[in-house]
C-alpha cells in the first residue's frame, strides 16, 4: 500500500474544498455568523502566512484564548497544518495555573478573543515566551506587556494570500496539545500527533462512535478547549458537518435558543450542561426535536438525565467516556442487536464500548489483572493510537504501566467489551473498610424529582474513616429536605450507604470544564460543616 502520512494538511484540503460549502455558525446573541468551509479554509491560509511572519516555524507552539468560535476554528485549520502545534489554554483555569501551563509549553503566540482580554491582560506579564498576542473579535484596546506585540485579527491577515504551500510533515510530529485541567497537581501537558488526530477523526464519524456525518450540524458546546471539543472540529472538517459554535454564550436560555433558531441534528456536552438545559426547557419550553442525538461525558451521566431527555423531548442521549489522555474519545454506549427494555437501557447507561483502536485491561488491587467478566472490578488501563503514552516534558511514572496508560476510573468491563465505572479511585468513599461508589449514591438522589444537583463526597469520620456527604441543589419551586430524601433512598441502596450529612446548596461548585468540583466540595466540608 501507499505510504501516505496523515496530516491535518489533507484535512484542511479536504474538509475545505469537497466540503466547502459546509458552514461554520458562530452565535453572537443577535443575527448568528455564519461561513462556509471553502471561505474558513481562506482565511486559515491567510493566518498561517501572517504566523509565519510572526516567527512561526517548526513545531512552535500557538495558544488559543478562546471561546468556541469561526476564529478558533480557523486557528484549529491553520496551525498543525503550517506545521505548528496549537495549544488550546483553558481560560477558565486559575490563573496561576495558566501561566504556568503557557511557560510549560513554551508558547510563542497568543490568540485570544477580544472579550477574553480582561482575563489576559494581568497574564500576559506572566507568560515568559509569549511574543506576541493577536486579539479576535474586537479591539485589542490598552493591552500590553513588555516584549509583546499586540496585532488584530482582521488586520494581520487582511490582503494575504488565501492559500498556504502546507508543508509535508511526519505523521507522528506534534499538531496539537491540551493540559489536563490539573485536579491534583500541576497540569500535565498531553501531546496529539496528526496521525493520532486523523484516526480519532474517524472514530468521532464511524456510526458507533459519535456518528458525526455529513448530514449533521452538530452543536459543539463542550469548549474547544477542553479536548480538542471531544474531536467534533476535525470531525467535522472530515466528515462535512456543519458547526455551530456557542462563543461566550453557554447559559441554559442562550443554549435552548440556538438549538431552537438553528436546529442543531447533534450536540456534546457535560452532564452539568444538560442537567442545566433541561431545567430550562421544563420552565420554558422550546423546540429541541432536531437533535437526533446528544452526546454526554467528561462525567458519569446520571440516568434520570438520560431518560428525562428522551422521554420528556424524544432526543436520545449517547453516553460516552474518555480523557484529555485519550484524544479524548474512549467508548461510547450505543446498545448493540437485539438489546430491549431494561437490557437496552443498561446498556446505554453504561459507559460504553472501547473500540477496536482503545484496548482496555482491569488491574486489580494488588497489582494483578482482572477478568472482563463484568463483576470483577479494577483501576481500568488502556493503550491504543490516539491514548497518550507520557506527558510533555513530565515524567510521571505513577500513570503508565507497561505501556498503558493509568485512567485512574475503577470499574468492571463485561465479555463483549463494555466498560461501567463505579467511580474515579479518587473519589471513592472508604466506609468501614467498604467502598461507597459516589457516583452511584448522586444518580440514585438525582433521581427525586425535587432535585436538579447532587454531588457526593466523602467527609473524614472518627468511626467509619469516611463517610459520603451529599450536597444538594433543590429545583426552583420544589422542598425537600434530608429526611425527605434518606427515605427516598431507603430502598434504593444499601442501609449501610445512607448519608447523613446533607448540604442544601445553591449551586454545587464546578472544576474549569463543568464538572462538579469534588476536590472544593471536600475541602468546604472536610469539617464536617453542611454550609
Ligand atoms: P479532568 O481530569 O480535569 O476532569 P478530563 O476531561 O480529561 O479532565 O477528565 C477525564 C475523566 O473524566 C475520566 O478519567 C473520568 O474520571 C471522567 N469521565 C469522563 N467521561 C466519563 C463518563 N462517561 N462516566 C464517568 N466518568 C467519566
Amino acid at each position: 500500500m501507499q505510504d501516505v502520512p496523515l496530516s491535518i494538511a489533507d484535512l484542511v484540503r479536504y474538509g475545505t474544498t469537497v466540503h466547502g460549502g459546509s458552514t461554520v455558525v458562530t452565535w453572537t446573541g443577535a443575527e448568528p455568523r455564519r461561513t462556509a468551509y471553502a471561505e474558513v479554509g481562506r482565511r486559515a491560509a491567510q493566518l498561517a502566512h501572517a504566523l509565519r511572519e510572526l516567527g512561526v516555524t517548526g513545531d512552535q507552539r500557538v495558544a488559543t484564548f478562546q471561546w468556541n468560535n469561526q476564529e478558533h476554528l480557523e486557528a484549529y485549520l491553520a496551525v498543525p497544518a503550517m506545521g505548528a502545534v496549537l495549544h488550546t489554554l483553558n481560560i477558565r483555569l486559575h490563573a496561576d495555573q495558566i501561566a504556568y501551563i503557557a511557560n510549560h509549553a513554551e508558547d510563542h503566540v497568543v490568540i485570544a478573543d477580544a472579550s477574553l482580554l480582561p482575563l489576559l491582560a494581568p497574564l500576559l506579564p506572566r507568560m515568559k515566551t509569549v511574543r506576541h498576542v493577536v486579539v479576535a473579535g474586537g479591539d485589542p484596546g490598552d493591552l500590553a506587556a513588555e516584549g509583546v506585540r499586540v496585532h488584530r485579527y482582521d488586520d494581520l491577515i487582511a490582503g494575504r494570500p488565501e492559500e498556504f504551500d502546507w508543508p509535508v510533515v511526519d505523521e507522528r510530529d506534534a499538531a496539537a496539545m491540551c493540559y489536563t485541567s490539573g485536579t491534583t497537581g500541576d497540569p500535565k501537558g498531553v501531546v496529539y500527533s496528526h496521525r493520532s488526530i486523523w484516526l480519532h477523526s474517524m472514530q468521532v464519524c464511524m456510526s458507533d462512535g459519535m456518528a458525526v456525518g455529513q448530514a449533521d450540524y452538530s452543536l459543539a458546546v463542550v469548549p474547544m478547549f477542553h479536548a480538542m471539543s471531544w474531536g467534533m472540529p476535525y470531525a467535522a472538517l472530515m466528515s462535512g458537518s456543519s458547526l455551530l459554535l456557542t462563543d461566550r454564550f453557554l447559559q441554559p436560555a442562550a443554549l435552548a435558543d440556538m438549538i431552537a433558531a438553528e436546529r442543531p441534528t447533534m450536540a456534546a456536552a457535560v452532564p452539568t450542561i444538560w442537567q442545566g438545559l433541561l431545567q430550562e426547557l421544563d420552565a420554558a419550553p422550546r423546540d429541541v426535536s432536531s437533535l437526533k442525538r446528544v452526546v454526554v461525558g467528561g462525567s458519569a451521566c446520571p440516568p434520570s438525565l438520560m431518560k428525562a431527555f428522551e422521554e420528556r423531548y424524544g432526543v436520545p442521549v449517547l453516553h460516552a467516556w474518555g480523557m484529555t489522555e485519550t484524544s479524548p474519545l474512549g467508548s461510547v454506549a450505543h446498545a448493540p442487536a437485539g438489546a430491549e427494555g431494561e437490557q437496552r437501557w443498561a446498556y446505554r447507561l453504561s459507559q460504553g464500548r472501547l473500540p477496536a483502536s482503545v484496548q482496555g485491561r482491569l488491574i486489580g488491587a494488588e497489582g494483578r489483572p482482572m477478568p472482563h467478566d463484568g463483576e470483577s472490578v479494577g483501576e481500568l488501563e488502556v493503550r491504543g493510537p490516539w491514548i497518550t503514552g507520557s506527558y510533555h516534558r513530565d515524567d510521571d511514572p505513577a500513570k503508565f504501566d507497561d505501556g498503558w496508560l493509568r485512567t485512574g476510573d475503577v470499574g468492571t468491563l463485561t465479555p463483549d467489551g463494555f466498560l461501567r465505572l463505579t467511580d474515579r479511585a479518587k473519589d471513592v468513599i472508604k466506609s468501614g473498610g467498604e467502598w461507597i461508589s459516589s457516583v452511584e449514591l448522586e444518580n440514585q438522589v438525582m433521581a427525586h424529582p425535587a432535585v436538579a444537583e447532587a454531588a457526593v463526597v466523602a467527609v473524614p469520620d472518627p468511626k467509619w474513616d469516611e463517610r459520603p456527604l451529599v450536597a444538594v441543589v433543590v429545583k426552583e419551586g420544589h422542598s425537600v429536605d434530608a429526611a425527605g430524601l434518606r427515605t427516598f433512598l431507603a430502598d434504593r441502596v444499601a442501609r449501610w450507604q445512607l448519608p447523613e450529612h446533607w448540604a442544601f446548596v445553591d449551586e454545587v461548585p464546578k472544576t474549569s470544564v463543568g464538572k462538579f468540583d469534588k476536590k472544593t466540595l471536600r475541602h468546604r466540608h472536610a469539617d464536617g460543616s453542611l454550609e
